[in-house]
């Protein structure tokens, strides 16, 4: 069997074996970033046109694609419809980016720690991945400069709003800053918004591409997390220079998205429902969010520090005593616990052990108290005595 090279580079993924092992009924699993099941939409397919399931346009439904640029408009991202491709969920923005600018060797600019399957796309193609530290606001400004100024990044990726998986949301100052060293080095930017609207207080600030001057950019976001993930639609805006290679990117790759599922996200975009639905969601889980955070308190305050994240669906746990917690992950499964062992959202996983993620949206808060509980148990056995 003759495979190609870049096959060598296939890693199976953490997270796809966690969740196939977190799927038994009897698991809590606050490993994956599913969306409560008690807040999707349902679909009325009686509605669904005819003709629909016909061949569609390789760049998206024109209505669609239009309520995107609209909405991009209205957060002060600078695009017309024309430059809006509707993809398989946000992940494919990722695969296409990877084919369009990584060869073997290519730098990448990324955040430590970052979007485990945007590691795994880039990599998989080549990519030489050079991480930046994070701070609670933020990279460290310093530590991009510098990483600027030693590499030649074909682009950075960058997730500013309720990053995957440490919660952080970009202050304001850093998002100006980030924006004016990515133009005057001339690098790329992809932007990864797929938790924008998942927000619990008013902040919410503009995003990076908004206040670029000269750099490129693609600006990615999905319905994943705030429709159904299972529709598989998400979209991307790219810089006039980058569309048209996207989109030939887009056509080699599967023709277009499955109209259906655009259809159906048009239909709630476009509803008076969707502000309310959005606003009840949010209210839902900043009630999950809260219970996480009192049986965090009541079981991790004496093994782990964290923040308390004001959107998205994450809270990111540091270890007050570093373990590997990919050894964890065995131990709690048994007691039918999972979650997601921080290393894997490092380029170099060794040098930080110690961080786990726990997802909120999920387990329901009657039983999560007792998930941490177990969880914690566990932990406190591993720990040198
Ligand atoms: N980017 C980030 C940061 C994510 O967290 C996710 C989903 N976990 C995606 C992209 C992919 O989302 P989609 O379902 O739209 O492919």
């Amino acid at each position: 069997m003759a495979l190609s090279k870049r096959v060598d580079r296939l890693k199976s993924s953490l997270i796809r074996e966690i969740l196939a092992a977190a799927q038994r009924p009897e698991v809590m699993s606050f490993a994956g970033g599913l969306p409560a099941e008690a807040m999707l939409p349902k679909v009325d397919w009686a509605q669904m046109p005819a003709g629909i399931g016909q061949y569609g346009m390789s760049e998206g439904e024109p209505a669609l694609r239009e309520a995107i640029a609209a909405e991009a408009r209205a957060l002060g991202v600078p695009c017309e419809a024309s430059q809006v491709l509707i993809v398989s969920g946000s992940q494919q923005t990722l695969d296409l980016a990877s084919k369009l600018f990584i060869d073997p060797g290519t730098q990448v600019l990324l955040e430590a720690p970052t979007y485990l399957a945007a590691l795994q796309a880039f990599q998989f193609f080549g990519a030489d991945c050079i991480a930046v530290a994070q701070e609670s606001d933020g990279p460290e400004l310093e530590a991009l400069r510098q990483a600027l100024e030693q590499s030649a990044p074909a682009f950075a990726y960058l997730i500013p709003t309720f990053q995957n998986p440490s919660a952080v949301r970009y202050s304001e100052a850093k998002r100006e800053a980030v924006a004016a060293l990515l133009d005057e080095f001339g690098v790329t930017l992809i932007e990864d918004e797929p938790y924008r609207e998942l927000v619990f207080d008013e902040g919410s600030a503009r995003p990076i591409v908004s206040r670029l001057r000269k750099a490129s950019w693609i600006y990615t976001g999905t319905v994943s997390k705030t429709l159904l993930p299972g529709l598989r639609v998400g979209y991307l805006i790219a810089s006039p220079d980058l569309f048209p290679y996207l989109l030939r990117l887009k056509q080699s790759a599967d023709l277009h998205t499955n109209r259906i599922g655009q259809w159906q996200a048009l239909q709630w975009l476009g509803s008076e429902q969707y502000r309310a639905h959005l606003a009840e969601l949010r209210d839902f889980y900043r009630i999950r969010r809260d219970a996480m955070q009192a049986a965090l308190l009541e079981h991790f305050a004496d093994l782990a520090d964290w923040e308390i994240p004001q959107g998205g669906l994450f809270f990111w746990l540091t270890l007050k005593q570093p373990i590997d917690t990919r050894t964890l992950l065995d131990a709690a499964l048994q007691r039918n616990v999972a979650f997601m062992p921080g290393e894997a959202f490092f380029v170099d996983p060794d040098r930080h052990p110690g961080h786990l993620r726990l997802n909120f949206s999920h387990v329901g808060p009657d039983r999560l108290g007792e998930g941490l509980r177990r969880l914690a148990a566990v932990m406190r056995e591993a720990l040198p005595a």
